[in-house]
């Protein structure tokens, strides 16, 4: 599958070039699943295309079937029978796909196809599901701080002998969290330029995909593991050291900051989370980087990239369908069309148009943020997420949208909603001063719709919040509004939420 490319993929690890096949097919079942971005859909086809050629060259035997072969039946279960009977195949091995949808549907092929089907288990990752359903046994809340503390111990990543961190803590996040000072220079992104197959897959999207999301144009993803492995080191000498203060900020025309863009490669199997992990911690080691940025780093690919999956698997099926907020207003068109006068919004949604990513703030302090002040009915956010970005793969897509930007889940895992007026995004970013709204205004015409969205939003959550500690704060700022204050700010937010598509 397009998210299973790693030569080590336990499906792949005992196969016989003589006797075994590999099978993989580019069909529209996954694809159209969701109309992705076209970029999505390029750097999936042409990701598997190169891994295909890499297994070939190492001796496997590959069949694969493209997008426009004529016989291709468009479902990865027709591909699958299609091969059986081809090759009179015994038995049949997969590694576990990342969705629930996938799995349930991969149980059921023993018994359509007729032959055994073993689904070995995803050990690219450091915490299994038992292992992260052992760790949740018992406890009141799930709290990804002290599963990280446990993937720190498993994994010896920044531990010194006696098992304590490196530093003295566990977690430099409280220095994370620096806007970007002015004039400060970002490294140019590391980008490739397509290849032959990469220019056909573009040709190909571009011909078969023409309504979706998204631009096709300046496509510079890696699409081998050699490329991916040149783009971490890029990351490593250019972004790293300056990646843990500005992780928050957020600038006006630069999508991407010193963020590394490696999710993509990661989530699709060309770097190995480990092993990317073991590369930044050899820098703090060396001196080459400070112990707030590596730390940074690698809390996000052991500590959130393993909870969030450990979440998803945990809570699956009825994690997709939580709405604890009832939120059941459609997604404004701006997500689609970037027509808004809001600058944070528009900038994060043509950057992701542009290049099917946006960093972690823009997600959840912008596009996430927006969507839970106006109450967004989550299935609706949700598969915009899974959309527009090159690395949404449902696991990690859907709590981080559902438990994490929109607390549908009801706080599964967050212990408050990440609920912010405009004053956050002022203080980290520069949008505001380009913006049509003023940020420190909160009603009348020209407000920032930020703010009298999230003061709307705290007074109609109220009762679902009064036995949370963290929210008692904004909700003691509330009551001791006056009246006049609290109707001028619910009228104005009223009159946001009647047509959000004209602001
Ligand atoms: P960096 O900022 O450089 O971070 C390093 C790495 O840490 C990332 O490459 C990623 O592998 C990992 N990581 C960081 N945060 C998270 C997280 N919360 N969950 C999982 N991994 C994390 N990430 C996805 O991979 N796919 C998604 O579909 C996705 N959807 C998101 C939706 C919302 C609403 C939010 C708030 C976050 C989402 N994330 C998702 C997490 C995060 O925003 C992206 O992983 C990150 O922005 C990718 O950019 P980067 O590689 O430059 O990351
Ligand atoms: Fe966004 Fe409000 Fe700032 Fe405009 S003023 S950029 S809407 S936070």
């Amino acid at each position: 599958m397009g998210d299973q490319l790693s030569g080590e993929l336990s499906s792949l690890r005992d196969a016989d070039a003589d006797s075994d096949r590999v099978l993989m097919a580019e069909v529209l079942s996954e694809a159209r699943y969701v109309p992705n971005h076209k970029k999505k859909i390029a750097f999936c086809f042409s990701a598997m295309r190169h891994f295909a050629g890499a297994l070939e060259q190492q001796g496997m035997n590959v069949d694969y079937i493209r997008l426009d072969d004529p016989a291709n039946t468009q479902s990865l279960k027709g591909e699958v029978a299609r091969a059986v009977e081809r090759h009179g195949a015994q038995s049949l091995v997969v590694t576990e796909p990342g969705e629930w949808r996938l799995l349930k549907e991969i149980e059921g092929w023993a018994e359509e196809l007729g032959i055994p089907v073993e689904i070995r288990s995803d050990d690219r990752f450091l915490c299994g599901h038992d292992g992260f359903a052992a760790w949740a046994e018992g406890r009141k809340t799930l709290r990804m701080e002290f599963f990280y503390r446990e993937m720190r111990r498993r994994s010896g990543l920044l531990m010194d002998d006696q098992g304590k961190p490196l530093g003295g803590q566990w977690n430099y996040d409280a220095e994370n969290r620096k806007p970007l000072p002015q004039g400060a220079e970002i490294p140019k992104p590391c980008l490739f330029t397509p290849d032959a197959i990469t220019q056909e897959v573009l040709t190909l999207v571009g011909e078969r995909f023409p309504d979706n999301f998204g631009s096709l144009d300046n496509f510079g993803y890696a699409v081998t593991a050699e490329g991916a492995e040149a783009a971490l080191q890029h990351f490593l000498d250019y972004c790293l050291p300056q990646f843990g203060d500005y992780q928050d900020a957020m600038r006006a025309g630069d999508p991407f900051l010193y963020h590394s863009l490696l999710s993509a490669y990661i989530n699709a199997g060309l770097l190995d989370p480990l092993k990317t992990a073991e590369a930044a911690q050899d820098r703090y080691l060396e001196g080459k980087a400070p112990l707030n940025a590596v730390e940074g780093f690698i809390r996000q690919i052991i500590g959130w990239r393993e909870f969030i999956r450990g979440i998803y698997w945990l809570k699956m099926p009825d994690y997709a369908g939580m709405n604890a907020l009832e939120a059941v207003r459609p997604l404004p068109a701006f997500y689609w069309t970037a027509e808004t006068g809001m600058t944070c919004v528009k900038e994060s949604v043509e950057q992701t148009r542009d290049h099917a990513y946006a960093h972690h703030i823009q997600r959840l302090m912008v596009l996430g943020n927006f969507a839970l002040l106006a109450g967004i009915d989550p299935s609706e956010v949700n598969e915009w997420f899974l959309v527009v970005y090159a690395d949404a793969y449902e696991w990690v897509e859907l709590p981080n949208v559902s438990g994490m930007a929109l607390f549908a889940d009801g706080g599964v895992f967050a212990s408050k909603p990440y609920a912010a007026s405009g004053k956050y995004i002022q203080r980290m970013s520069d949008y505001c001063s380009g913006c049509r709204y003023d940020p420190k205004k909160v009603t009348g015409e020209g407000a920032c719709p930020f703010n009298a969205l999230y003061w709307d939003f705290i007074a109609r959550n109220a009762g679902q919040f009064e036995d949370n500690p963290r929210m008692a704060m904004p909700l003691r700022t509330w009551a001791r509004m006056t009246g006049d204050k609290q109707s001028a700010l619910r009228q104005r937010a009223a009159y946001l939420l009647e047509d959000l598509d004209a602001l």
